[in-house]
């Protein structure tokens, strides 16, 4: 089976200092993890993740031969003292409250980021170092943001995929990481991004399009799957003798009394103060109720040595109290409050015992608990879950009762709701959910997140970059050889300026353009989506002797008879009055943008309009085209900051077929080289020639059909000069 080295913060497991040996450790990650079954999945995992050095190297080498669990460990060991930094100042402190919303939590600091950095550099290296190039990378959670930037920029061909456990949040959240384009950009060269929720790919969506300018076309490789449970797990601890035991013991205490279980990590993010608040309204507005119910809240520590979470402990308890002492009787304590871990059986007897399960979360990023309580429920005495909206587990439990966990005395009537919802309703609510549980495990989960990966990476796989010295392996074999160039014009032989009109041929360009018209073993076409009066302004001052293709091949200018060449067969452009029509309706709302007639297409450009709001009316805009030119013989295509309406035989694809069509005598070699949309359809019929093999090089980093890759257009004359010096005279 192929290999995925899956890549979280910790190793799943903690070092017992006073019995020296490592012990598995728990959390929601974990635990998903941990439930993953390889032969479902179909990869063998191995796990990545960091030890502090405080741990002795004898331990750590112990660790690697024998590994604890059923997964094979690679520790990455980083100072402790780094560690805490990263951590503590950058992880906990800036990145978990921003993403949760709590922004009046986070702090800033120079020294948090400095060293997350400097840890994320240190996992990419140590995956540099471990990885095969037939392996998947699939790297989680918040913590490790930088690494696929890092770990792609030194192998692109990497499979590389991320996944986000915790909210993405809403772009006005995020825009204020000082760090934001840093994360952003890292993030992004990831074959596959990976978001629990619709909502956290949405807002990663605009955070993209507001803070980079454009949403890459990269875009259909971001997905969104919510995580699940070991269900089967879940299911075989319910029926286990020692959980059995918990039942009886707790079955006696709780005699008839309704149970309304929380469990909650002691954090901020998870409203127990909230929950508390509506626990109180509940108890006044409903006095009937008093002695019947009984709230069982378990907090499990987390993060005890920090203030904040230690205020938020004394808090809790401050109100637990306070409600104990203004409902509570010698013979009933309205809430039980155990702040400790619970062992697997003691949980699944709790979820089993209770008939409501109060989460009422300001943000979680899925919430685990409330799914393991539907499997472990039993099916003749099925409870009900009360969950906050603004947890991920939202859109998965379907028949959960909503709550906004913010207006309390509404939680407070839901409550009561809950408590009584009727039998037969309960039982079908839970099947279902149950049900739907029992096909979707987290072995499912991992399993489409990894095929979608391997996938959306295959176009990477094979793309290689142009490597610094300029030359692909292949360009050796082209001496003496003849070689057909197709060659686009703006972001390939020129840089994209602000304005089209603006965009000019540098003079050492000009100069490599005249050696390349005098080669006598390359014949070079420009292949350009420009009109006619464009290129010739831009060529003909010059003593090139190379064909130019307008308009996406639509004409073409030949050196020898100095004319142009309408190369469509039929020209029928009734369409253009109708396209004309809805640009000038979109072009009139939207400042700076202006449309562009080239005769077999007609163009909106919005590169200089206000960035988001062009967008917005582009997406609009490209639809009505769609709608509007059914059945027409035209293309609508979204480019970089412009959407093209064109005829279908104005397409460089088609030109190129007819071009190796006309030659009289074949070529040995194709070379296509391009950086748009537009040049897609060229790569694309060239690849599926068997007759000569093509090579198709893509300016830019976005996926592509292409195999080879120049990263940025500027690198693109030495490819030039070195295609030159590799053909030979
Ligand atoms: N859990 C635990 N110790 C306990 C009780 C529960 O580790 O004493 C587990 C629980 O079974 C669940 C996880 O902790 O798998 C909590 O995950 P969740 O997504 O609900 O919250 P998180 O802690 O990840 O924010």
């Amino acid at each position: 089976m192929p290999r995925c080295l899956l890549v979280s913060n910790r190793l799943p497991l903690a070092f017992n200092s006073k019995l020296k040996i490592f012990t598995p450790s728990s959390g929601g990650l974990v635990s998903a993890i941990k439930g993953l079954d390889p032969v479902k999945v179909g990869y063998d995992f191995e796990w990545m993740g960091i030890l502090t050095n405080d741990i002795s190297a004898d331990e750590i080498q112990k660790l690697k031969t024998h590994p604890v669990g059923n997964l094979p460990c690679h520790p990455i060991i980083v100072p402790k003292m780094l560690y805490d930094n990263y951590y503590n100042l950058y992880c906990n402190n800036v990145l978990w409250p921003l993403f949760h919303y709590e922004r009046n939590m986070v702090r800033h600091s120079q020294e948090g980021w400095a060293a997350y950095v400097e840890v994320n550099q240190t996992v990419a290296n140590a995956i540099l170092d471990e990885a095969k190039d037939t392996d998947t990378i699939w790297i989680q959670d918040f913590q490790l943001m930088l690494v696929p930037g890092l770990v792609k920029e030194k192998r692109p061909q990497l499979k590389v995929g991320f996944f986000l456990h915790i909210p993405f949040p809403s772009s006005e959240i995020f825009r204020e990481l000082p760090q934001r384009k840093e994360i952003l950009t890292s993030l992004l060269r990831c074959d596959q991004i990976g978001f629990h929720d619709l909502s956290y790919l949405n807002h990663f969506r605009s955070s993209v399009q507001r803070l980079i300018g454009e949403v890459p076309t990269s875009e259909k490789t971001w997905g969104v799957y919510p995580i699940s449970i070991d269900t089967e797990h879940f299911k075989n601890l319910a029926e286990l003798p020692e959980t059995q035991d918990w039942i009886a013991k707790y079955s006696k205490s709780k005699k008839k009394m309704k149970w309304i279980l929380g469990i909650d990590r002691l954090d901020y993010i998870k409203g127990i103060l909230l929950k508390l608040q509506a626990f109180r309204h509940f108890l006044k507005r409903f006095p009937e109720e008093r002695e019947k119910v009984q709230l069982v809240q378990i907090i499990i520590p987390s993060r005890t040595e920090v203030s904040q979470y230690k205020n938020l402990k004394r808090e809790i308890e401050q109100m637990v109290s306070s409600i104990n002492g203004e409902f509570g009787s010698p013979a009933w304590m309205p809430i039980q409050y155990i702040y400790n871990s619970v062992c697997e059986p003691e949980l699944s007897a709790l979820y089993q015992l209770s008939d409501v399960l109060f989460i009422s979360s300001r943000r979680d990023g899925m919430n685990l608990v409330s799914l393991e309580y539907v499997m472990s429920q039993n099916d003749q005495y099925p409870g009900v879950i009360l969950l906050s909206e603004f947890a991920g587990a939202h859109s998965t439990l379907s028949y959960a009762m909503s709550i906004n966990p913010w207006n309390v005395t509404d939680t407070a009537m839901r409550l009561k709701e809950a408590l009584h919802h009727p039998e037969v309703k309960r039982k079908k609510e839970m099947r279902a959910m149950k049900d739907f549980l029992t096909n979707y495990t987290s072995s499912d989960w991992a399993k489409v997140i990894l095929r979608d990966l391997v996938i959306e990476s295959k176009k990477t796989e094979v793309v290689k970059q142009l490597p610094e010295h300029g030359k692909f392996d292949w360009m050796r074999d082209l001496k003496g050889k003849r070689v057909l160039f197709f060659c686009d014009l703006d972001g390939t032989l020129a840089p994209i300026a602000p304005h089209p009109k603006d965009v000019r041929l540098h003079d050492s360009t000009i100069d490599l353009l005249q050696e390349i018209s005098e080669n006598k073993n390359c014949e070079f076409v420009v292949v350009s989506g420009r009109d006619k009066e464009f290129l010739e302004e831009q060529f003909l001052d010059y003593d090139f002797n190379f064909p130019l293709a307008a308009c996406h091949g639509a004409y073409s200018f030949s050196p020898k008879d100095n004319l142009w060449h309408n190369l469509i067969p039929h020209d029928s452009t009734k369409w253009k009055e109708l396209v004309m029509e809805i640009l000038e309706l979109y072009t009139m709302r939207t400042p700076e943008s202006f449309i562009e007639d080239k005769g077999h297409a007609i163009t909106w450009h919005y590169r200089n309009s206000p960035r988001e709001f062009a967008d917005f009316l582009a997406n609009k805009l490209f639809f009505e085209l769609e709608e509007a030119m059914t059945g027409q013989p035209v293309q609508v295509n979204w480019g970089k900051k412009v959407i093209e309406v064109k005829s279908i035989h104005a397409n460089k694809g088609y030109f190129v077929q007819q071009w190796i069509q006309g030659q009289s005598q074949k070529p040995d070699y194709i070379v296509a080289i391009g950086d748009d949309t537009t040049d897609e359809d060229m790569f694309n019929v060239l690849q599926d020639r068997k007759d000569i093999k093509p090579f198709c090089i893509k300016v830019g980093k976005e996926k592509t059909d292409a195999h080879y890759f120049i990263r940025e257009q500027n690198s693109v004359n030495l490819f030039l000069q070195n295609f030159l010096e590799s053909v030979g005279h």
